[in-house]
């Protein structure tokens, strides 16, 4: 076992108060408990590499569940997810703080009969069936050795060099999702592959082991890589490592898509700058951008992949052609009517805008038509809403909404310009489309 104690202050320094707070207490809880308790994994290596902690990964060397019940109960949150199979429960804190509770294998030993290290050694076991050995470092929370790193398989060096390294020659043959999240942590971080385990794994791609992974867990590896910073980038590898072949047939990744990404992210950086504009999932961004020039039944079959509904998928079907005929009405240079602008960019979600933006060439045009959408017309409400409607005889339903539609387009034209103006045309509306009511 190696102990680095000088990390403590960096670890300390580097950990958000609320979740120190939240060590200290899960700290004094093992202690009361008297189990050990560490944190592990991800949060480990984020930590030593000043990331953001959004979620923590805790193993305690004992009953994890009974740890998780106090947990939960001290914290005041929610226990979650309690597999008592694999020893595991999760705890949601108040303020939305997953943390993931594990028990330590104690049936470990480094070989028969040593049994004196049986209780660190349960943790090494623990982290030796982890996937790379950045990911395979702990730091103990208990009161009196709070934030010593257990550093087993040399990850801090690993983590200082920039490496992505397996634990052991097996590991890809293991579980080859791992070829995945050694991508993934690769390009997140600016990390390389260490030489004998991407050699390994480019044998475990060529030995066909990505075929034996469900199609589930492939899709929700390639959602976290949608989730990345750069998705573009690690698809980009799983290209060049001959991997979407074994995936799919359907799933085509080239450099246009590669561009698309880049663009679409650029366009969400600058359109956030200039509007005042609401948050996206970038998931679902790249997702759509990826699949909206396909054929219609890609889009179904690739859709269905990934989770979407019927109506997405529908959607992203009709997403190019909606597009391309917006494109052509709201870059034209000549004075276009408010309630055009409005018609043409409210059918899109903001999402199907920055697409819009993105493949567009006449951005400058587009910019002052989005800025005005963002600034004014998205605000403006007619003088009457709904009940207002009702009042004047409309009944709930199509034609209601239709006919609020139709105010806000003449109000935004200045056509409408008081109370009274609306009401008439309510009433005249009404008239004209009394079979529809
Ligand atoms: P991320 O920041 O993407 O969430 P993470 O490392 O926290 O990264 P998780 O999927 O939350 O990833 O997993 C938590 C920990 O569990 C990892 O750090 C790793 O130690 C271990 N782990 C996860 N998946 C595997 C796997 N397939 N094989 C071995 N260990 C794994």
């Amino acid at each position: 076992m190696v102990v680095k104690k000088e990390i403590i202050t960096k670890i300390k320094r580097n950990i958000p108060n609320h979740i120190l707070q939240l060590l200290y207490t899960a700290g004094e809880l093992a202690d009361s408990l008297n189990v050990k308790i560490f944190m592990v994994g991800g949060s480990v290596r984020d930590l030593l590499l000043s990331q953001y902690i959004s979620d923590l990964d805790l193993v305690v060397e004992g009953d994890g569940i009974q740890f998780a019940y106090a947990l939960a109960k001290e914290l005041k949150g929610i226990l979650k997810r309690v597999h008592r199979r694999f020893g595991t429960a999760v705890v949601m804190t108040v303020d939305g703080l997953r943390v993931d509770v594990a028990s330590a294998r104690t049936e470990f030993y480094e070989h028969p009969g040593a049994l004196p290290n049986v209780k660190f050694s349960s943790l090494k076991q623990d982290l030796f069936r982890r996937d790379f050995t950045i990911n395979a470092l702990a730091v103990k929370i208990n009161r009196r050795d709070f934030g010593v790193l257990l550093d087993f398989f040399n990850g801090l060096e690993d983590i200082k060099n920039k490496k992505i390294r397996i634990l052991h020659n097996s590991s890809f043959v293991d579980d080859p999702i791992r070829i995945f999240r050694a991508i993934r942590f690769e390009q997140r971080f600016g990390f390389t592959i260490e030489k004998q385990t991407e050699e390994l794994l480019k044998l475990a791609v060529i030995d066909g082991f990505i075929k034996r992974l469900s199609s589930q867990r492939i899709i929700a590896e390639l959602m976290h890589i949608l989730e990345e910073p750069k998705p573009e980038e690690c698809f980009n590898r799983l290209l060049k490592l001959n991997i979407f072949e074994q995936i799919s047939p359907l799933l085509v990744w080239n450099e246009q898509f590669y561009d698309y990404f880049i663009k679409a992210r650029e366009s969400f950086k600058y359109l956030s700058s200039e509007l005042n504009v609401p948050q996206i999932s970038f998931k679902q961004l790249y997702l759509q951008i990826w699949l909206f020039k396909m054929d219609y039944q890609s889009i179904e079959k690739i859709g269905k992949m990934f989770g979407l509904s019927n109506k997405e998928i529908d959607r992203i079907g009709s997403l190019n052609s909606r597009l391309n005929y917006a494109i052509r009405k709201l870059t034209v240079s000549s004075y276009l009517p408010n309630s055009q602008i409005y018609a043409e960019l409210s059918q899109f979600s903001f999402i199907e805008q920055i697409i819009l933006f993105s493949i567009a060439d006449k951005k400058e045009i587009l910019l002052s038509r989005l800025k005005v959408y963002y600034d004014k017309f998205v605000h403006l409400k007619p003088n009457l809403n709904g009940n207002d409607l009702i009042g004047l005889g409309f009944k709930p339903g199509p034609l209601l909404g239709k006919c609020l539609v139709e105010l806000k387009k003449n109000k935004l034209d200045d056509k409408l310009t008081s109370r009274e103006e609306e009401i008439r045309f309510a009433l005249e509306f009404l008239s004209q489309n009394k079979d529809g009511a």
